[in-house]
């Protein structure tokens, strides 16, 4: 996609907004591949998303990246012209324009799957285990079945969110059904080769309520959740043995890339803005 603006207006919107990492890692994207561009932090109101997104566009805006609480609206917005991993997904975390009609795709699966090579967990052949039915988890779901797992068990505190996302995906993909499950957090019970932490609760700095002894040997446990620590989640796996434990800043840089690579149509090296963003959290 290429932007026909002179200067290269991006930002993503959300409300929260201030604590996005989303600027810094698109300059270092840009200072990498030698694009010019500018990339800013929108406060949309909760009331007034699809007023926002189109004066953005209207003043010649080429791209926005779409943060909590808004991704399913985005998904609304653009739903002439979605990609099948946002229709998969049912949310949308990157927009633009094309021939004057607004497109969306949802980049947040491809960023946790390269992640998980990158940590040298790639889903294929592997049992997962994920954590959570909100937005993050609809995002993961098709992804993962695509990358090749061979099972993929849903579990969610509001068991009937979990079984809801089972039937979402299945109805639009029926193949996919003998792979997946869902069920309530005590249901997650068994033996996983990864077990993705796709809720909210280690930013109220508790894990999940789950049963124990869920790791096999050499099993992954991820948070999508980051920060300067190992999150609540990755403390309670490690002492519940997990052989690795991994937060979710290398999915946020991830899914940055992909969003990158559908504006500017070069993908960017993830490695060193990660390496760049972990050394900034460390020191912030
Ligand atoms: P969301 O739509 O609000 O969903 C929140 C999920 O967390 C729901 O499944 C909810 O369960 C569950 N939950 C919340 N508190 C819990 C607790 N104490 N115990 C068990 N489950 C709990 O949020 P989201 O958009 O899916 O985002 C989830 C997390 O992923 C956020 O922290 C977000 O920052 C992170 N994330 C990271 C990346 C990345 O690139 N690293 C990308 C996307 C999201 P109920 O349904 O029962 O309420």
């Amino acid at each position: 996609m290429t932007c026909a603006s002179l200067s290269k207006h991006y930002a993503v919107i959300g409300n929260p907004i201030e604590h996005s990492r989303s600027p810094f890692i698109h300059e270092l994207f840009a200072q990498q591949t030698g694009q010019a561009l500018r990339y800013d932090k929108i406060k949309a109101p909760l009331d007034d998303f699809p007023g926002v997104v189109a004066a953005f566009f209207a003043e010649g805006g080429c791209g926005l990246n779409v943060t909590v609480p808004f991704k399913e609206a985005a998904f609304v917005l653009a739903q002439a012209h979605l990609s099948a991993r946002a229709t998969l997904a049912g949310a949308v975390n990157t927009l633009w324009m094309e021939q004057g009609q607004l497109h969306g795709c949802n980049t947040d699966g491809l960023g946790l799957l390269h992640d998980l090579e990158r940590l040298g967990h790639a889903p294929a052949n592997k049992k997962i285990l994920l954590v959570g039915a909100g937005g993050a988890a609809r995002g993961v779901v098709f992804p993962l079945l695509d990358g090749g797992c061979a099972q993929l068990h849903i579990v969610n505190r509001t068991a009937q969110r979990a079984h809801q996302l089972h039937q979402h995906v299945i109805s639009h993909m029926p193949p996919l059904a003998s792979r997946l499950s869902a069920g309530g957090l005590a249901d997650a019970a068994g033996s996983w080769d990864i077990v993705i932490n796709a809720t909210s609760s280690s930013l109220g700095q508790t894990p999940p309520d789950l049963p124990a002894g869920l790791y096999g040997p050499q099993a992954l446990a991820y948070d999508m959740v980051y920060g300067q620590q190992p999150t609540p989640f990755m403390q309670q796996a490690e002492k519940q043995g997990a052989h690795d434990t991994a937060d979710g800043l290398g999915m946020l840089v991830g899914q940055a890339a992909a969003s990158f690579a559908i504006w500017h149509g070069v993908t960017p090296n993830v490695e060193p803005v990660l390496h760049a963003l972990r050394q900034h959290l460390r020191s912030a």
